[in-house]
Order: structure tokens, then C-alpha cells, then sequence
């Protein structure tokens, strides 16, 4: 059994022992609720005196029992209940007056559905906005968000709510939310990164650095990475990603993700069988040297084109093929492309060369 498997076992496990909890609780909560009820004339007398109340009868009203931990965003809770807490001042309500009927959970944000016992008044209390706006995003997709951020996913990201008895995430919204905040980055990491071209062309049109056509021309530092290290012999990692650097600002022109791999087309494979429609993750097939090489010359073939930018001189490491593979392409063919030695990279690698003697 793999270790994923064991985890959802473990989730559902949980969970069931929690509903499990939860109706002996809430059975027991109201047989002593019936019980305080009969011993206490006084209430009965008090609800019936009220007049149109009869059908709200304490004993119409199941009571649902929260279970385990929430997050509420305060403010926004607090607001709802002070609005709550002034619906009626005929029959004077009051807060312990509400009785909570029903809980709608939607990942981490709880619905909940009231009822006031005296003016039989009904309620929705939120736990938290869930309306994302570009200044905030709901607290399903701000979870979802540092889930990515600090690298772990559902599984992981479950094993701490469980933990601290939350609600779990379910794993359609995850990916829901997952895409959102891909499809969000993706923007604005268009927009620095066309504001950084902006910020390069004025440094370099104040230089005196561009072509007969008015193009502003930059020296460019380009390097990449790949998700597996490679000590010098080992190059068979899935995925990588390089960017484009302008020299003068230090900010990325560029970046792009080359993955050899995707789940779901693999899965599919594995079986035999055609993959269903899904957003397909792979989108290189050569060896995993050759992503870098990919990623560059995109973007210097494009760079006109995105940027309005040349990138005349080539600051790099000492791999000749990638610089060959961006001659060859010919982004442009007037002007020919200069490359310089990354004093990082010469020195690591003469300290490599040194070591091996
Ligand atoms: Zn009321
Ligand atoms: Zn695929």
C-alpha cells in the first residue's frame, strides 16, 4: 500500500470516527436538552405567552453540534453577528436565543444556517468571505496558495488541518482553486516582468544602445535549473526552468517551465488506454539538457515581439550549446549576438576542475 493511500485511509478514518463522535454527542445533547426542558416550566410558559411563536417551538428545532476547529475571518464574523443580534427588537432577541441547524462546509469556509427560537427568524452566518476579488482571495484559495508557496500538496496540506481538527480539503476544489491562483500568477508575472522590459528600454535608450529601427538594445543574463540535481553526470531530471535576466535592472525578461512528465498521461499509458481531457503538463520531449536551450532561444526569438527588446550580449555559463542552439535560431538577423563568460560559473567551474586534479 503506498504512502498516499495510507494517508486518505487514515483521513477517512478520522473522519468517520469524528461523525461517529459527533452523533453520540449530539444525541446525548438532546436527550439532556428534552430533559432540562421538562424540569423547566417556566421557559415553556415564557415561549408560548409570545404570540405567533407557536411554531417555533424549542422542540422544532434540531440543534446541530459544531464539531472540531474553524477559521473565521473576525471582523467579517463579528459584523454578521452584531446584524444577527438587532434583527428583532419587538420581541426582544437575543444571541442565546439562536440555534444553529445546519453547517455547509465548502473547504475551510463554513455555512452555517440559524434559526431564532423566539421570532422564528431564519439566518447565514459565514465563517469567511468566499468571494475572491483581486485585492483578497477567500480563504480556500489563500490555504491553496501557501500549500504551493512553501512546496508541500493536498495530502500534506490535509494532514495538518486534520491535525488541528479542521475540515479537510477536497481534492476537486484544491485543483479548482490551484488553477485560479496559476492562471493569477501567470498575470502578474506578465506584468512585472513587461514592466522590467519597460525599465530596460529607458536605461538603454539613455545609453545610446539601440538598432536603426529604434529597438533599445540590453546585455542579458540567462541561466536554469532543473528539479533534480545532476553532480556533472546524472541530467535526467523532469522538469526545469530558466529565465532572462536584464543586466541592468537585475529583473526576469523571461522564464519558462519545460516538464518531461505528466501524471495523468502517464496513469493513462500505464493502463493503456487514451488520457481523459485534462491541462496537460508536458510539454518537452528531448533530453533534459536541451529544456534550458528551449527556454532561451523562446525567448529571444520572441523578444521583439514581447518586449520590444534585442538582447545583443549574452551574459551565461559556460555551456557552448545553448549559446550555438540561439545562434542558429537567428532571432535577429542584422545583429549579431555577443557572449560573456558569468564570472560565477567560471570560477565554480575552474574550482570543480581544480578539485579533480
Ligand atoms: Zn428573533
Ligand atoms: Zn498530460
Amino acid at each position: 500500500m503506498g504512502r498516499k493511500d495510507c494517508v486518505y485511509r487514515c483521513l477517512k478514518k478520522r473522519k468517520r470516527d469524528n461523525s461517529a463522535a459527533l452523533k453520540k454527542a449530539t444525541e446525548a445533547r438532546m436527550k439532556n436538552r428534552l430533559k432540562r426542558l421538562e424540569e423547566d416550566s417556566t421557559f415553556r410558559s415564557d415561549t408560548a405567552a409570545v404570540p405567533g411563536t407557536s411554531h417555533t417551538s424549542d422542540k422544532s428545532i434540531d440543534d446541530y453540534t459544531v464539531d472540531g476547529t474553524r477559521i473565521i475571518d473576525f471582523q467579517y464574523f463579528w459584523n454578521q453577528l452584531i446584524n444577527i443580534s438587532e434583527h428583532s427588537e419587538k420581541f426582544g432577541c437575543k444571541l442565546n436565543y439562536l440555534k444553529i441547524c445546519k453547517e455547509k462546509q465548502v473547504g475551510l469556509i463554513s455555512k452555517f444556517d440559524i434559526k431564532c427560537t423566539m421570532c422564528g427568524s431564519s439566518f447565514v452566518l459565514k465563517t469567511s468571505d468566499s468571494n475572491t476579488t483581486e485585492a483578497k482571495l477567500d480563504l480556500n484559495a489563500r490555504v491553496v496558495s501557501g500549500s504551493i508557496i512553501t512546496g508541500i500538496g493536498l495530502s500534506n496540506l490535509n494532514e495538518i488541518t486534520a491535525s488541528m481538527d479542521l475540515p479537510t480539503m477536497p481534492f476537486r476544489l484544491y485543483s479548482k482553486k490551484h488553477d485560479a491562483i496559476f492562471d493569477m500568477w501567470k498575470a502578474a508575472a506578465e506584468e512585472t516582468m513587461l514592466n522590467a522590459a519597460k525599465q530596460e528600454i529607458e536605461a538603454a535608450k539613455s545609453r545610446g544602445d539601440i538598432n536603426n529601427a529604434g529597438i533599445a538594445m540590453i546585455p542579458v543574463e540567462a541561466d536554469a535549473c532543473w528539479g533534480k540535481r545532476s553532480y556533472k553526470n546524472n541530467y535526467s531530471a523532469l522538469s526545469g526552468v530558466a529565465a532572462i535576466i536584464g543586466e541592468n535592472s537585475g529583473k526576469v525578461l523571461h522564464i519558462g517551465v519545460r516538464n518531461k512528465y505528466c501524471v495523468m498521461c502517464a496513469r493513462a499509458n500505464k493502463k493503456g488506454q487514451p488520457a481523459r481531457p485534462h491541462k496537460c503538463t508536458k510539454n518537452h520531449s528531448g533530453s533534459s539538457t536541451s529544456m534550458e536551450q528551449a527556454i532561451l532561444v523562446e525567448g529571444f526569438k520572441n523578444s521583439i515581439k514581447d518586449r520590444n527588446l534585442i538582447y545583443n550580449i549574452l551574459i551565461a555559463d559556460g555551456d557552448s550549446s545553448t549559446y550555438k542552439s540561439i545562434l542558429e535560431s537567428r532571432p535577429y538577423p542584422d545583429i549579431p549576438i555577443q557572449k560573456i563568460k558569468c564570472t560565477n560559473h567560471f570560477l565554480r567551474n575552474y574550482n570543480g576542475k581544480n578539485l579533480l586534479l
